[in-house]
């Protein structure tokens, strides 16, 4: 029986570790892949373009939402954030798990239109660690980390939409609990229904 892939959508405040965790799982599951987005920002010392994400122009991403080449798209503190829609369908139909890293609006619009996406909200230990994690990760301005945390607040707000809850004290406890999460969800009765089709 071939599965098809999961579909994991993981949100939480930026800060709070979501890509820490999940590139450490995706170093120990091979059945993992992340979805690299589109964003109008640019880019952060370190990252590189087509890795963290492809960056490009507002016209280009304009020119994508229009050729309704994303999945959802949001805007996120002045920048637009997009995920390419060919990508994710291609490896959940290889069977690969696909994880998108979004905010809430695109969330929402994933869940909609693929209600069997798994949620899973990432939440810090504490707002002055999530403070002392964007301030130490040197990537932002005091402005953009500002804003950041006035955005915490609001997604907490609707956190309540997602399926699951992991904070991230510490990687390797949050990296075990995000890789059960994919593992219990393979083992959901009705995708395995088929195993006992002929021993009924
Ligand atoms: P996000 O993807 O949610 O924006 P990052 O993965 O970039 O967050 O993590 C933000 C910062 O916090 C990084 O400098 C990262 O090394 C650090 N970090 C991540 N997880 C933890 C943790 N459990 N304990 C301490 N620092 C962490
Ligand atoms: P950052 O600029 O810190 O990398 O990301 C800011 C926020 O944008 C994070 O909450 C992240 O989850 C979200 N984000 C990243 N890519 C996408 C995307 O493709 N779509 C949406 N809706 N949000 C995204």
């Amino acid at each position: 029986m071939s599965e098809r892939g999961k579909l994991i959508v993981v949100s939480g405040p930026s800060g709070a570790g979501k890509s820490t965790v999940v590139f450490k799982v995706m170093e120990q599951r091979k059945d993992l892949c992340f979805s690299t987005s589109v964003t109008t920002r640019s880019p952060r010392p370190g990252e590189v373009d087509g890795r963290e994400y492809f960056f490009i122009d507002p016209e280009r991403f304009q020119q994508m939402v229009e050729q309704d080449e994303l999945l959802e798209h949001a805007t996120y503190v002045s920048h637009s954030y997009g995920t390419p829609r060919q990508f994710v369908e291609d490896k959940l139909n290889a069977g690969i798990n696909v994880v998108l890293d979004i905010e809430v609006q695109g969330a929402r619009q994933v869940s909609e239109k693929m209600p069997e996406a798994v949620k899973i909200f990432f939440a810090p230990p504490s707002l002055d660690e999530l403070e002392r994690r964007l301030t130490s990760r040197g990537t932002e301005t005091p402005e953009a980390v500002r804003g950041r945390l006035a955005r915490a607040r609001q997604e907490y707000a609707e956190a309540d939409f997602y399926d699951y809850l992991i904070v991230n004290d510490d990687v390797e406890h949050a990296a075990a609990e995000l890789s059960a999460i994919i593992t219990a969800e393979h083992c959901r009765f009705h995708d395995r229904a088929e195993i006992l089709r002929d021993r009924r």
